[in-house]
């Protein structure tokens, strides 16, 4: 099946108007259209209303408040891999976006739809799990905040309700804090086969460093929300050397739960999360330095 069922087409001049049209039944948000426009030709999704946000330019931004980094929801992959003060405080994101898809897919999808869409494979989602960052969803009410590690049910599966849109994910920034992501693919721009995103604030001194705080997303190994909680608590607290990383990183391949498909099979997926947490680490902690 290759053509969406009949649809009714409306595009929002502002949030407000947004929020409104989402009000009626069986409505969709339609941001880059990417996966949901794929899915309605497969029947997937069939929605009776898409509220296209495109006109949105209120949730397109990407800012540094002194306090934390937010992105709006409507923020291009582009524009992420492109921010130089996303750059500066979480790398992690600038190397997640490097390897989503190809050029003409960042440059239409979102930051919001790629969270919202929920697909286990989706690179975003396990680097703004890793960054603690938190969902900020708008209804007709108000905002409430979600943290990104509470934001997805399941697969394809989300917190936000009818009516609802996300508005932003917003990324608490701390000095002596570093990031970074690593993926494998069985091609440039496809999706990952398994991929680990770290985050690490440092503290000790710089010639004995010391793990305060960890923070790892898992992509595509069905990782409980995208996070390797034991891992992380392991780390918190001990050296942050060569030895304590390979230690987590074989933690988080115990616990997650890869199944095999035409990507590989359970073993390799587990070895590469393995040794993806364990690369992510050492780039994380180094870059950490450089932020102290
Ligand atoms: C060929 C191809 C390769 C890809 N490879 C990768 C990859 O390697 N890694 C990766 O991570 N991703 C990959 N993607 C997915 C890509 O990241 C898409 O951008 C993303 O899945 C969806 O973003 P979108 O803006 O297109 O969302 P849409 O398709 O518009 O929407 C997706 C879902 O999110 C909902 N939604 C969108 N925005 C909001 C909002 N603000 N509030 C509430 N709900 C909302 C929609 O209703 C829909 O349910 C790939 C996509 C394609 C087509």
């Amino acid at each position: 099946m290759q053509v969406p069922s009949q649809v009714e087409y409306e595009r929002a001049t502002s949030v407000d108007h947004a929020l409104t049209l989402l009000s009626r039944p069986d409505t969709r948000v339609v941001a880059g259209g990417h996966s949901l426009i794929p899915m309605m030709k497969l029947r997937l999704a069939s929605p009776e209303v898409l509220v296209d946000i495109n006109g949105l330019a209120e949730l397109a931004f990407i800012t540094y408040d002194g306090r934390q980094l937010r992105i709006g929801a409507l923020a291009r992959h582009a524009d992420l891999l492109d921010s130089a003060v996303a750059a500066e405080h979480f790398p992690i994101f600038g190397d997640a976006e490097r390897v989503v898809a190809d050029p003409i897919v960042r440059l239409w999808g979102t930051v919001g739809g790629s969270l919202c869409q929920a697909d286990p494979s989706e690179d975003l989602s396990a680097a703004f799990a890793a960054a603690r960052a938190t969902a900020v969803i708008r209804g007709r009410d108000g905002d409430r905040t979600v943290p990104v590690r509470e934001f997805h049910l399941g697969p394809y599966e989300t917190v936000i309700g009818p009516g609802e849109l996300l508005a932003e994910v917003r990324v608490p920034v701390r000095p002596g804090t570093g990031s970074a992501y690593e993926k494998v693919a069985r091609r440039v721009g496809d999706w990952s086969v398994a991929a680990a995103g770290a985050v690490l604030r440092l503290g000790g001194s710089p010639r004995k460093p010391v793990v305060e705080s960890a923070g790892i997303g898992l992509t595509a190994v069905g990782a409980e929300h995208f996070v390797a909680a034991q891992a992380e608590e392991f780390l918190t607290g001990r050296k942050a050397d060569a030895e304590t990383f390979a230690a987590a990183g074989a933690i988080a391949a115990e616990h997650c739960h890869p199944i095999a498909d035409q990507r590989g099979p359970q073993d390799y997926k587990r070895h590469l999360v393995a040794e993806l947490t364990t690369r992510a680490l050492h780039r994380a902690a180094a870059r950490a330095g450089d932020t102290a």
